[in-house]
């Protein structure tokens, strides 16, 4: 339990990745706030979370919006006393190649993705830095670092949270806080769900490891990141990708 009395904050903990970080952190010890846009479906992950024993917290707020991510955290450290651990999860995909990509669906992603996670960051580093201790972790992409066909706009904000990782991370070392970023490769979730047939043939054969990721192969590198073991680490990229891209 190397979380205990610890309080993390996961957005986008609804579903996917966000949900099975914000279980797996429980498992380690954390209280945790959910953060969503859902909140019904936030409420089933901070059901689970509670059976194992653990308080938690589901909190409507948009990442995108400044407002909702202030009020999100003054709500998180009024109810659970404090925040330690932040993971900036939330994400979408606006997909399309880019002379058809219409701005709505460039800004939109990068509002959520980028904006978001600054967002977050901004409203959670005061908490830390009081405390002197904390750490972030920032969920990138693959995709970020390789590009892909379609993705323009999600490669350019996952490509952007990396460098936003690395700058974080050395303005406020000296303070305590650690802030690392996670990249996953492709992982089975509502996001790549729409990938069947021929395009799931032929991404499997670009991974090593012959099969897509699962939400709980991030939620462990999360999990490490924020944990005792891991306080030496900082501006670092984590990937795990079945071994899709490599160096
Ligand atoms: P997902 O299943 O679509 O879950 C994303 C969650 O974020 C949903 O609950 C969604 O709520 C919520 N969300 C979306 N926009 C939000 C906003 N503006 N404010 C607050 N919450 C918001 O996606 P996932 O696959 O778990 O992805 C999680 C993260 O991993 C994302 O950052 C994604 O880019 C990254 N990632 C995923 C993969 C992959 O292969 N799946 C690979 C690399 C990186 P609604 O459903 O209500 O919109």
């Amino acid at each position: 339990m190397e979380l205990e009395g610890k309080v993390a904050v996961v957005t986008g903990a609804a579903q996917g990745i966000g949900r099975a970080i914000a279980e797996v952190l429980a498992e380690a010890g954390a209280d945790i706030a959910v953060v969503d846009l859902d909140v019904s479906r936030a409420l089933e992950t901070v059901t689970t979370i509670t059976k194992s024993g653990r308080r938690s917290l589901a909190v409507k707020a948009n990442v995108a919006e400044w407002a909702d991510v202030k009020g999100m955290v003054d709500q998180v450290v009024a109810e659970l006393g404090r925040i330690d651990i932040l993971v900036n999860n939330a994400g979408i995909t606006r997909d399309g190649l880019l002379l058809r990509m219409k701005e709505e669906d460039w800004n939109l992603v990068l509002d959520v993705n980028l904006k978001g996670t600054f967002h977050g960051t901004k409203a959670v580093l005061p908490v830390l830095i009081k405390q002197r201790c904390g750490a972030i972790v920032n969920i990138a992409s693959v995709v970020g670092v390789m590009g892909n066909v379609g993705q323009a706009n999600y490669a350019a904000s996952k490509a952007a949270v990396i460098g936003l990782t690395k700058a974080v991370a050395r303005e406020y070392a000296s303070r305590g806080v650690t802030v690392n970023a996670v990249a996953p490769g492709f992982i089975d979730t509502a996001m790549t769900h729409g990938l069947a047939g021929e395009a799931r043939e032929a991404l499997l054969k670009q991974i090593p490891l012959g099969r897509l990721g699962t939400p709980d192969d991030v939620a462990q590198a999360v999990r490490f990141l924020v944990s005792p073991a891991a306080a030496y680490i900082t501006g670092h990229v984590l990937h795990v990708n079945g071994g899709m891209l490599m160096g």
